[in-house]
């Protein structure tokens, strides 16, 4: 199973890599679920958003209420 190196870092343990969750569909076959799993705490995510938290960039991220 391939496992990704980003440049983020879990939100739970600080794992820097996931792996996507593969599961069985209907049809028998295995296929990834579009969901992904921490390789250190094996926490499942439902994206990489919610699995990475982003190094500390803040001054460059433009605010959400400035748009
Ligand atoms: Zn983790």
């Amino acid at each position: 199973m391939a496992t990704y190196k980003t440049i983020y870092k879990c939100r739970e343990c600080g794992a820097t890599s996931y792996q996507r969750v593969i599961d069985r569909t209907e049809s028998g076959t295995l296929e990834p679920t579009g969901q992904y799993r921490c390789t250190g705490c094996r926490n499942v995510f439902a994206n990489v958003q919610a699995w990475c938290e982003p190094r500390r960039t803040i001054d460059s991220q433009p605010s959400p209420l400035s748009a």
